[in-house]
């Protein structure tokens, strides 16, 4: 049965996507079939891996809306082999709202993803900068969540709302929710704002903050812009390293559970 994890932090901008995009990528490379389900309406773990938004036809919001609409119907094979993705486009900012008239309508996605599950080893889902209905649909429907967080000012602000968003489905919805881990992104080791971050983010969640730090490096746009992940862009760049180092510890913390 695969692992469902979801990449999750209400805010924008603080490495969620690329996180789950490169580390998915180098789960590949060390032999695991993963599936993306983009479930964010600005779809840009879809157009990071290469696909038009406007082309897409089908999407995860025709499985969320529409009964019948099977997951398996609407996934693509991407670039990376045994690298699929469920995509997502602008369609979805609609389902927010209309999933709220559904029976059961914070599981939706986890009934529609029993029918793949065991496709995979891994179906990362990478969440919307919101605490909404699509993002309680992937708490509820993940075995883990990873929380990507910017070493930047106010990087624990709103970690609170999250941490009681993840209770609460805890309680409620997923009792066996999990937090697999805490990576910092766009770390500049020069920097003392970043390295007193990590002194913080190191006290509030102890052993879940990855050891490995992704470095702030430009190489991570480009290859997103390109539509790629970074390790068919630039396998070597400081970049690069990090996500496959990342995706290393967290094959390790997995085997020691
Ligand atoms: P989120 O999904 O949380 O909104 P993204 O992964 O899209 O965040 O990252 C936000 C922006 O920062 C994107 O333009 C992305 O390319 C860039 N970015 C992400 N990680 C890094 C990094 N380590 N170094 C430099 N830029 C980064
Ligand atoms: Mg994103």
């Amino acid at each position: 049965m695969g692992k469902i994890v979801s990449f999750s932090n209400q805010k924008g901008g603080v490495g969620k996507t690329t996180t789950c995009v490169n580390m998915a990528a180098y789960l590949t490379d060390f032999g695991k079939k993963v599936l993306i389900v983009d479930i964010d309406p600005q779809g840009n773990a879809t157009t990071g891996l290469g696909f038009s938004k406007s082309a897409l036809k089908q999407s995860v919001y025709n499985v969320l809306i529409d009964d019948d609409e099977k997951a398996s119907q609407d996934i693509v094979h991407t670039e990376v082999p045994n690298l699929d993705l469920l995509p997502s486009n602008i369609d979805l900012a609609g389902a927010e709202v209309e999933l709220v008239y559904k029976p059961r309508r914070e599981k939706v996605l986890k009934n529609k993803l029993a029918e793949v599950k065991d496709k995979y080893d891994y179906i990362f889902i990478d969440c919307s900068p919101s605490l909404g209905l699509l993002t309680i649909n992937a708490l509820t429907a993940a075995d883990a969540v990873i929380i990507p967080i910017q070493s930047e000012y106010y990087a624990l602000e709103g970690l609170s709302q999250l941490m009681n968003s993840i209770t609460l489905v805890k309680q409620h919805l997923n009792p066996a929710l999990e937090v697999d881990g805490v990576v910092l992104t766009m770390y500049d080791n020069r920097s003392l704002i970043s390295r007193q971050i990590a002194e913080e983010i190191k006290k509030f969640f102890t052993k879940r903050l990855f050891e490995i730090v992704v470095p702030r490096n430009v190489r991570l746009v480009e290859a997103s812009s390109y539509g790629k992940p970074i390790m068919l862009h630039d396998p070597k760049c400081a970049g690069a390293r990090a996500y496959k180092a990342l995706t290393q510890e967290y094959l390790n913390r997995e085997t020691k559970k």
